[in-house]
């Protein structure tokens, strides 16, 4: 009989703090994390608390449940990485961020990091701060009707329902949907509310947004490591390099030392000249198969 098609019996029943316990080290390949039956079995034990009216219980269930949500976000954007999926990534590196600042309004995230949630926090914005994007799309609404998640009743500041936003109530989060709105206007921001609306340039053919960046920096990075859980971090440098080797480097272009002035009245007479170099620094050094060579930005 496949163990999928098991009827739920009361074995199969956690406490809370046996489903944390599965959730710790996920550097080992985690089934717990992975298997859509550890879930659902999260799933209805929380129920089985909230059953029994044991809202502690019920909220680290919660709590449970949005470690290995983060945990699985953070996996899954390392793979679309790997495959040079670089804004679907991206996404999903916020949405690991917003999980993990909603979770640690009820969770500690503090040494020894079992659940290594700590480390996934600092990772996304590592992998964040190596993209390209500069310029996001932010939209002003204006907020019509606001439903509460908990009891679908209407909100405002004049009539709360009694929900906070935030806290948990049988093993759920409250938040306010925004069931109807009125758009005002979009403006181009630097640091947007959200970040998935990065401004790309609509392609020749008219048939949508094409993906001008230039991802060498995140590229570098995914195609040294083996594994999510693997860390690395980066350090400002900079590198001597000869003059010989930029003979192709337009006069009219920026020079390539960062001053922001004109190769042809900065450093183009240099027989040497010193250029700006991140340095990554990988605490698993990366496996013979991968690329070893340095980058030079
Ligand atoms: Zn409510
Ligand atoms: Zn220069």
């Amino acid at each position: 009989m496949n163990s999928e098609n098991v009827p739920m019996s009361r074995d199969s029943i956690l406490s809370a703090s046996e489903a944390l316990s599965l959730l710790e080290r996920p550097e080992t390949p985690n089934p717990a994390a992975r298997n859509p039956r550890f879930a659902s079995r999260i799933a209805e034990s929380k129920a089985a608390a909230v059953e029994a009216g044991d809202q502690e219980e019920a909220k680290r269930f919660w709590i449970a449940e949005a470690i290995s949500h983060s945990q699985l976000i953070f996996e899954n954007a390392f793979e679309l990485m790997k495959e040079h999926r670089f804004y679907d990534a991206w996404c999903k590196l916020e949405e690991c961020e917003i999980t993990i600042a909603s979770l640690e309004r009820h969770f500690a995230v503090r040494p020894p990091d079992r659940h290594r949630i700590g480390y996934i926090r600092d990772m996304v914005e590592r992998w964040q701060s190596l993209y390209p994007y500069k310029i996001f799309f932010s939209p002003e609404i204006l907020k019509q009707r606001v439903e509460c998640s908990i009891c679908d009743t209407k909100v405002s500041l004049r009539n709360p329902c009694g929900h906070e936003k935030g806290q948990i109530y049988d093993g759920e989060q409250c938040y306010h949907i925004v069931t109807k709105c009125e758009f005002l206007s979009i403006s181009a921001v630097e640091n947007p509310v959200q970040k998935y609306s990065v401004g790309f340039l609509a392609s020749e053919n008219g048939s949508g947004p094409r993906d001008h960046y230039d991802y060498a920096h995140p590229r570098f990075a995914i195609d040294r490591l083996a594994s999510p859980y693997h860390g690395w971090y980066t350090e400002d440098q900079t590198r001597t390099i000869q003059q010989s080797s930029l003979s192709h480097h337009p006069p009219s272009a920026r020079c390539p030392c960062g001053s922001g002035n004109e190769f042809g009245c900065c450093c183009k007479s240099k027989p040497e000249v010193v250029v700006p170099h991140l340095q990554f620094i990988f605490s698993v050094p990366p496996p013979p198969e991968l690329p070893q060579e340095q980058i030079n930005i």
